[in-house]
């Protein structure tokens, strides 16, 4: 009789601990099963397997079954789902979730299974009456190609395979098949000639004694063949790679170019497809079948063993920290994998995050640049619009006049353009439209948030309140404004400039549903449009020959965003954006509108000056003690009934401030109050916003949060939350 140590699939705290079972010994760790528990039964997963229990055997119940043969848990799942949730303080089930496709446990997939038809053996086609023509020429096709799917040999041969099959020529065999999403696709497949530049990329990659490379390549300068030659050599070695991508660039033409690379060898994991095709390539990947795991933020758990290889794509997108318990940074799991596989881990990116490019620079992560784009292409040129002086022209519209012209000649000649529009949503700064003034805290030198529910401005960081001034302070004008123009109107306002354009709007509204985005870049790469007008989705690393401009038309939304990190999202954003125009032939060019001309960030973002930008942005950061000096916590408290969120609260501000008054030496800061929205979706939000020196206190303030057991309410930690709302 063996023991196994299992985790029941419930996710709550009181249940969060080993259960021992009784099992045989074909029973091995990592498997899913069925046990007793409680008067019912339930799932659980064996953590491990040993010979001996501390409990009275006379007590101890079996496990029923269980689900698979094949372990859907490997040896690292099980290992690093024990360092997460310590780490973040979740119930294993929860995290052991992670590592499963939720087809999985929910049940409603399973592993599909086909008819094929194959010919006898010693049977010869004369035997077959010479008038059953059909029958004649479908056995002859099957010995020819060996087997056949049932439903394709019924579909030309009729009812042949029925009478052939029951004369004793055919006979039938069920086999495995996988749902191939991308079955027919194609794309140029010739691994390209690198360059001097890439070819090193790949070297120090390979050579560096550092876990962690950071690829820091402007756009367009190669870094996709850079990754897929490191995955070409991963594979060589017979080892894994895990390619991770922003969910947005998994686009059509980067799978099939994915695909006609490494053929079968690629499986790929994202919301666009569907249960089973997901559940399929899962499969796929832990059967050993496929060995590159290309995906979004989830694929980091993907069920490869001996990994030789971790790649991500666009390291400083905002998608790659989870906004679901447990809110886990992919980048922080990614190193573990890379430690416990012994192999290396590449970031890449045009404009890495702040903390990656310090942790470069301080030596910690090895760094290497691909400063040219392919074929000495130039970068295209940025012009700054100063949108002041329109509105003191009389221009009142989305557009100055320098983009209006340029988008003119830009449609005669037969390009595209990309109109960028820089709308998050909720946050609403106040803004002069006369002098670009924008309301900040005096206190943290941050844009305040305009909150029409109160009809006050508040900072998100201190909590400070201001009231709406009724005209600007700093010019007097009455031009102040808290709301953006949304992409529809800009639509509008296109279609009368140009009627004979072809627009496609990409925004939140236009690309619910599962291809919404997809779709829309389809027909934008196919050129079935003159203008692409969206918001954030567009700034991605799409690579689109025909387009010649960029406009931006409202660089400063995100430049006073509500938000620490403000200047460096526009930084990137900006960057990216640029990035789109003039990458085949024909030089690019960008118009950038701004109330804010002289601004050091536009202006570095326009000159291409990463450095630059950098070094100015680190010092602040040092000087106001943001991240990487410090450490911002929030503590959200949700619920739907506001008295128990309260009273809730109440007990985590209580302990929280217990822990401050002991060790006031790690805090910077320590406040509670509102969260900026006061409910979303109908429940009541509160916080305790902290910034901390270091991590010291972070294990308690986790704790803290993990014990409250109140029903309905919800409590949670953000770490250096991206937004604050
Ligand atoms: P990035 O991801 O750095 O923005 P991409 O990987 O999209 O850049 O590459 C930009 C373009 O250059 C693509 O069209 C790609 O096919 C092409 N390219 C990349 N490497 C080479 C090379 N060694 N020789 C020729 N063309 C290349
Ligand atoms: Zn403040």
């Amino acid at each position: 009789m063996m023991f196994a140590e299992v985790i029941v699939d419930i996710a709550h705290s009181d249940v969060d601990r080993i259960y021992d079972y009784a099992c045989g010994e074909d029973v091995v760790r990592g498997m899913r099963v069925v046990v007793p528990f409680g008067k019912g039964v339930t799932t659980g997963f064996v953590m491990r397997v040993k010979e001996r229990t501390e409990l009275d055997p006379a007590r101890i119940r079996k496990i029923l079954r269980y689900e698979e043969e094949l372990p859907p848990l490997t040896a690292e799942s099980l290992f690093l789902a024990e360092k997460i949730s310590a780490r973040y303080r979740v119930p294993m089930a929860l995290t052991l979730r992670l590592f499963l496709p939720s087809e999985m446990r929910t049940g409603k997939v399973s592993k599909r299974y086909e008819t094929v038809y194959l010919p006898c053996e010693g049977r010869t086609e004369e035997e077959i009456p010479p008038r059953a023509v059909k029958q004649r020429a479908l056995f002859r096709h099957l010995t020819e190609v060996g087997e056949e799917e049932s439903a394709r040999l019924r579909e030309e041969y009729g009812s042949a395979v029925k009478a052939l099959s029951d004369a004793g020529f055919l006979r039938a065999e069920k086999r495995r098949v996988f749902r191939d999403p991308y079955r027919g696709a194609s794309a140029e497949s010739t691994p390209k000639k690198l360059t001097p530049s890439q070819q090193n990329a790949v070297d120090t990659v390979k050579n560096t004694d550092k876990t962690v490379t950071l690829l820091h390549g402007v756009t367009g300068s190669g870094k996709t063949e850079v990754y897929l030659s490191l995955i070409a050599d991963t594979l060589k070695a017979d080892k894994t790679a895990i390619f991770l991508v922003p969910e947005i660039s998994l686009t059509p033409q980067m799978l099939s170019q994915l695909r006609a690379r490494f053929g079968s060898a690629v499986a790929i994991l994202h919301s666009g497809l569907s249960a089973g095709e997901r559940y399929d390539e899962w499969l796929r990947l832990r059967e050993g079948e496929a060995k590159i795991a290309v995906g979004a933020r989830s694929a980091v758990f993907a069920p490869v063993e001996r990994v030789g290889l971790l790649v991500i794509d666009e390291e400083h997108d905002g998608s790659y920290s989870s906004e679901t318990a447990p809110r886990y940074e992919t980048f922080g799991i990614a190193l573990m994998r890379a430690r416990y596989n012994g192999c290396k881990l590449v970031l890449g990116s045009a404009t890495p995050s702040v903390e990656t490019y310090r942790r470069a620079v301080m030596g910690e992560f090895e760094l290497v640049k691909l400063p040219e784009r392919i074929n000495a292409r130039p970068m295209p040129e940025v012009k700054l619009v100063d949108m002041r002086r329109e509105v003191r022209r009389g221009n009142a519209s989305p557009f100055s006049e320098l983009l209006s012209e340029r988008l003119g000649e830009c449609l005669k000649k037969g390009n595209q353009a990309i109109l960028f529009l820089n709308r998050r949503g909720y946050a609403k700064t106040v803004i002069c439209r006369d002098c670009g003034y924008v309301a900040k805290c005096t206190q943290c030198d941050v844009a305040l948030t305009y909150h029409s529910d109160e009809g006050a401005l508040k900072c998100h960081y201190c909590g400070s309140n201001y009231r709406m001034p009724p005209a600007c302070p700093a010019c007097g004008g009455r031009h102040l404004g808290y709301e953006g123009v949304g992409t529809q109107r800009i639509v509008l306002d296109l279609k009368k400039r140009f009627p004979a354009a072809r627009i496609l709007r990409m925004d939140v509204d236009t690309t619910s549903g599962k291809e919404g985005h997809y779709r829309i870049l389809k027909q934008f790469a196919s050129h079935e449009a003159d203008i692409l007008v969206g918001t954030q989705m567009v700034a991605k690393g799409h690579d689109f020959p025909s387009v010649t401009l960029v406009g931006i038309l409202d660089a400063d939304m995100s430049l006073h965003f509500a938000d620490y990190r403000s200047g460096e999202r526009t930084f990137q954003l900006v960057t990216q954006v640029a990035g789109r125009s003039g990458r085949a032939q024909e030089p690019g060019e960008v118009v950038l509108q701004t109330y804010d001309p002289e601004n050091a960030i536009l202006r570095s973002a326009a000159a291409y000056d990463y450095e630059g930008f950098y070094a100015r942005e680190i010092s602040m950061r040092e000087a106001m003690l943001f991240p990487p000096f410090a450490k911002i916590v929030r503590v959200m408290v949700t619920g739907e009934e506001e008295g128990a969120a309260v009273e809730v609260l109440r007990g985590v501000y209580t302990a929280l401030k217990e822990l401050y008054d002991a060790h006031p030496e790690e805090f910077l800061f320590f406040n509670r109050m509102h969260s900026p929205i006061k409910r979303i979706r109908g429940k009541y939000r509160y916080q305790v916003l902290m910034r901390l020196l270091g991590g010291g206190m972070l294990k308690e303030i986790y704790r803290i949060a993990s014990e409250v057991r109140e029903r309905d309410v919800l409590v949670y930690v953000e770490e250096d939350p991206a937004n604050l709302s």
